[in-house]
């Protein structure tokens, strides 16, 4: 088993989205469509603006009417948002006309309201007028049957009001991946209970149901199951109807890690299980009943780190994208030693500057169980396999946490 080479991180997660495919796609209207990822484009029902229409609050005119000023012009009608002057504009004439409104047959320009003085019928144009001036063309913003978004696209709040605007109230996107997952421990006890001698509170349950959640996927947290084969085989069935299980702990190669032996007497076909990183070496991923399994180690850090390296690209996947970019350069604030031959993710402080790379500071401890550290981390330094040893002020990779 020492000899087992243990897999790069690149290589295991190109293992991972290769054995994962997009959830069908369903319906949702655009009011529930929030950061749901569009299975199919979005097709322009009409035109917008559907005509020509003014762009300010003024007087719809002839430009050649106004080349000199002051010109003088007969207020012939008038043109609100969402109303229309009816007959063709003649020379000589102006129509008093409000942001929104139809142009006038017959106008070509758009004297605003700020360079006008107002007479009863007549209006003073203090600006010679230019043509096609404050006038928003037909179809200016975009035109009906554009591919207005595309799929894959994760919809936010501009996406949604621009689909509203082409009239499609409705948009096709990727079912959200439900999740089932669960700790294994005897040590381990719930939130809010009070853990007996020797017990410790599962942090685990909770941080992965909320990475999972604010990834777009459906979190199905079967809790805390015993260091025994038949609890675990149990909560693995649990999970059936989910589109993935995770488990948490039990993974590596103690006398009490069971996750492996457990599942894998009943369908779990194991694809490889060490990766050369830290924190979280024991990683874990297969099939389990036809759904991808991915074992995750116990530590609560490595759990975290390696949920956010491997399972949120899953689950981006699994909804028909890909996860956002999180990774950026910056300038180490304090020097750190050579590396062996695990890919390292260090827990460390962003401090952003103008005009400049940001700088990230590696926390002193490093400890893979230590969650007030993770809670205080803005970025994790990644440190590759056998990399040298870098000075203060030296340009390395990070992942955003946040
Ligand atoms: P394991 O992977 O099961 O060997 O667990 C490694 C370490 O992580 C042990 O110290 C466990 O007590 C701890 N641990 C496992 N699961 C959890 C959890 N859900 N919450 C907090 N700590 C955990
Ligand atoms: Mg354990």
């Amino acid at each position: 088993m020492g000899d087992n080479p243990l897999m790069p991180v690149a290589d295991a997660r190109a293992r991972i989205l290769d054995a994962v495919t997009p959830m069908v796609p369903e319906r949702v209207t655009i009011a529930k469509a929030l950061g749901r990822v569009l299975a199919g484009n979005v097709i322009a029902q009409r035109t917008q603006p559907p005509s020509d229409l003014s762009a300010m609050d003024g007087y719809a005119v002839r430009a050649a009417d106004v080349t000199s000023v002051p010109a003088r012009l007969r207020v012939v009608g008038e043109a609100p948002a969402g109303g229309a002057y009816g007959k063709g504009l003649n020379e000589g004439e102006a129509v008093r006309i409000f942001t929104g409104a139809p142009l006038p047959q017959g106008a070509d320009s758009i004297v605003i309201q700020e360079d006008t003085e107002r007479y009863g019928d007549i209006v003073i144009a203090r600006a010679p007028a230019k043509e096609g001036a404050h006038i928003r063309r037909a179809g200016l913003d975009f035109k009906e049957g554009d591919v207005g978004l595309e799929a894959g696209r994760r919809l936010g709040a501009a996406d949604i009001a621009y689909a509203a605007a082409m009239n499609v109230p409705v948009v096709i996107v990727h079912r959200k991946p439900r999740i089932a997952f669960f700790s294994t421990g005897n040590e381990l006890v719930m939130p809010g209970t009070e853990p007996g001698p020797n017990q410790i509170v599962s942090s685990n349950n909770d941080g992965l149901a909320a990475l999972i959640e604010g990834a777009g996927g459906v979190p199905f947290d079967l809790g805390i199951i015993a260091d025994d084969i038949r609890a675990i085989q149990s909560a693995g069935r649990h999970a059936q109807d989910s589109d993935m299980l995770v488990t948490l702990g039990g993974a590596s190669v103690g006398d009490h890690d069971l996750v492996q032996k457990a599942l894998g007497e009943d369908g779990l076909k194991v694809d490889f299980w060490r990766i050369a990183m830290r924190p979280g070496k024991p990683l874990m991923f297969g099939t389990y009943r036809e759904m991808p399994m991915l074992g995750l180690p116990g530590n609560p850090v490595s759990a975290l780190v390696c949920a956010h390296l491997f399972l949120l690209p899953a689950i981006a996947a699994m909804q028909g994208t890909a996860a956002p970019n999180r990774m950026t350069r910056a300038r180490l604030g304090r020097a750190l030693p050579a590396n062996d031959k695990r890919e390292d993710y260090m827990r460390a402080s962003l401090v952003e500057r103008d005009d400049a790379l940001p700088v990230a500071t590696a926390f002193e401890r490093q400890d893979s169980s230590m969650l007030s550290a993770m809670s205080a981390a803005d970025c994790l330094i990644i440190r590759p396999p056998h990399a040298p040893a870098v000075a203060e002020g030296d340009v390395v990779s990070v992942l955003r946490l946040r």
